[in-house]
């Protein structure tokens, strides 16, 4: 007798119509085993100087994605995105759309640190790529929120500049994308602020939709 794969009986169970229960058999399986290859992966440099690499976090089936450009010194260190000042502006920025910082997924072009936190190069961008897609795939969000111009570049293969691109809705692969300013730039910048709320109102009505 021919032997089960566990796969492609998902896939018929999905074309049955049974959703969730593919999805979260789906997850279940594969966003672990991708962040344990993030976990271990050397395709670039930048495994030389991280301390812990760091892949993301959130709901493995949030309808709201950020995606911002890498880890800074904090992340680095503790292996969590987003959990130093600049992320301290992030949780307020969810909190504006009425959400939690558990509800959404949140996560970066780069799952490793650039030395003294300068831009990533585009041979790091280009080794790190595929585990943002495969993440994007897994999760399957409903909206995606972009952090600056490096998640919005590396995800369109574009170099734009962020004055431009920002608060320009659009779309990637079918999913609404939002993209917006850096928490960092923020702190840096607070006469944007205002424009960052008005992103975070027009998250909340898109996820009302
Ligand atoms: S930055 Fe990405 S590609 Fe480079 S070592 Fe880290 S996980 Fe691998």
């Amino acid at each position: 007798m021919d032997k089960i794969d566990p796969r492609r009986f998902l896939i018929s169970l999905k074309n049955m119509g049974i959703d969730s229960y593919v999805s979260q058999r789906e997850n279940v399986v594969t966003l672990p085993l991708l962040r344990k290859q993030v976990s271990e992966c050397r395709k670039c440099s930048l495994a030389a100087t991280r301390t812990n690499a760091v892949f993301g976090e959130g709901s493995n089936r949030a309808q709201l994605l950020f995606i911002g450009e890498a880890p800074g010194e904090e992340e680095d260190l503790q292996g969590r995105p987003f959990v130093g000042r600049a992320g301290k502006f992030l949780d307020q920025m969810i909190e504006r759309i009425g959400l939690r910082r558990d509800e959404v997924f949140i996560c970066n072009v780069l799952k490793c640190r650039p030395p003294n936190n300068r831009d990533p190069e585009p041979v790091e961008v280009e080794a790190c790529k595929d585990y943002l897609l495969s993440q994007l795939e897994l999760i399957g969000p409903k909206i995606i929120c972009t952090l600056g111009k490096h998640a919005y570049n590396t995800l369109f293969g574009v170099d734009e500049k962020i004055t431009r691109i920002r608060g320009v809705l659009t779309s990637y692969k079918g999913i609404k994308l939002l993209p917006t300013y850096h928490p960092a730039f923020l702190l840096r910048n607070q006469n944007r602020v205002k424009e960052v709320w008005e992103d975070m109102e027009r998250l909340k009505q898109l996820l009302r939709e």
